[in-house]
């Protein structure tokens, strides 16, 4: 019988390619939007997947829909990638951010001990639960310092999963990502802005990128790898949390002049530093060490961020297709 997986916010970057290495694992993948109606599933239709993947309405914060949902498929993992996942957002919408990944993650629990069962569970976690990290690169021992609201929330359904696991014995994991990016980033991410702009620039456009906080510096990976690393999460004999990192981090300067480069362009030429894009607080230094999932899920990144760079940048130079294939 074939594996079936559940994932929640099928309809974002990671949803789309989790349904792509699923698929081709043989699983039945069923994917949600908290309205499947109205979600245009872009990254599974420039995947090609769209018709393979059941589309389902799910909304995480109503404990009936996602109990209704778990109930009704009878997956055997759950993949809960949906929530308000923008850290500048999460400044402004605060409570939606809560309430979306703590709230969500704890109903998503929750229906798993209602049902029972074997159901093996991810949960995304993030780096930005480590706040700033500095020269030394964190790992799974180092403690939180959340900067922001959405890394407190993330914080908080990290501490749930580790509670349920503990005290109901629940096969349940959280992947703390570092950023992992691809052609499929929305542009209100940094990484997809800045990639677009240029592409738009070098094709005559006379705008300007406006840029916050240029200095600080993230650990970039590619997406398409990093879901890989969710999936092995879930075949080890035991539940555990990992760090999925490349282990080298640049800063967004770095980011920025290798795009512009790759456009032929001068990044000073054509970029401003916009105050009203800085962070009420944020993140310096933010470093993940890969080391226990290298070790205990086989799993090391094949793109650090020169890697990442070449491959968002080639979706607008008419090569690759978003697959995560592209130039490889
Ligand atoms: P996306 O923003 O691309 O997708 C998030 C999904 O969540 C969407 O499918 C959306 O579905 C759903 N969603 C968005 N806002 C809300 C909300 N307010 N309430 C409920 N659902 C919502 O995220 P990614 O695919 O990039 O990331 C997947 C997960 O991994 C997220 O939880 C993110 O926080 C986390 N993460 C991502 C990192 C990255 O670098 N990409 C790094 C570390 C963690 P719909 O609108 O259709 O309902």
């Amino acid at each position: 019988m074939s594996k079936r997986a559940l994932i929640l916010g099928v309809s974002g970057q990671d949803g789309a390619y989790l349904s792509k290495l699923l698929l081709d694992k043989g699983y039945q993948v069923i994917g949600t939007s908290r309205d499947a109606g109205l979600s245009t599933f872009f990254g599974l239709h420039r995947l090609g997947i769209f018709n393979k993947v059941l589309t389902v309405s799910t909304v995480l914060t109503d404990f009936r829909s996602v109990l209704g949902t778990i109930r009704k498929y009878q997956p055997t993992e759950i993949y809960n990638l949906a929530g308000q996942s923008s850290v500048g957002l999460s400044f402004d919408q605060p409570v939606e951010t809560m309430e979306s990944v703590v709230l969500g993650t704890l109903n998503v629990l929750e229906a798993i001990r209602f049902e029972g069962g074997n159901i093996r569970f991810y949960n995304a976690g993030s780096s930005e639960c480590f706040g700033d990290t500095g020269e030394l690169a964190a790992t799974e021992a180092t403690p939180f310092r959340p900067r922001s609201p959405y890394a407190v929330a993330k914080a908080s359904a990290h501490y749930l999963v580790a509670n349920y696991r503990e005290a109901y014995n629940l096969f349940a994991c959280t992947g703390i990502l570092f950023n992992h990016e691809s052609p499929l980033r929305p542009e209100r991410f940094v990484t997809q802005k800045i990639v677009s702009t240029a592409a738009r620039i070098a094709a005559g456009s006379q705008e300007r990128l406006r840029l916050g906080n240029i200095g600080i510096a993230r650990d970039w990976g590619w997406a398409p790898e990093f879901v890989e690393a969710m999936w092995r999460m879930l075949q080890q004999k035991n539940a555990d949390d990992y760090i999925i990192a490349t282990g080298r981090s640049e800063s967004l300067s770095y980011f920025v002049e290798r795009v512009f480069e790759h456009n032929g362009l001068d990044w000073k030429m054509h970029t401003e530093i916009d105050d009203s894009l800085l962070r009420p607080s944020d993140i310096h230094v933010s470093r993940g060490n890969p080391g226990k999932a290298a070790q205990q899920l086989g799993w090391t990144p094949g793109r650090d961020i020169d890697g990442v760079i070449a491959g968002m940048c080639e979706q607008f130079h008419g090569v690759g297709d978003g697959s995560g294939r592209v130039g490889q």
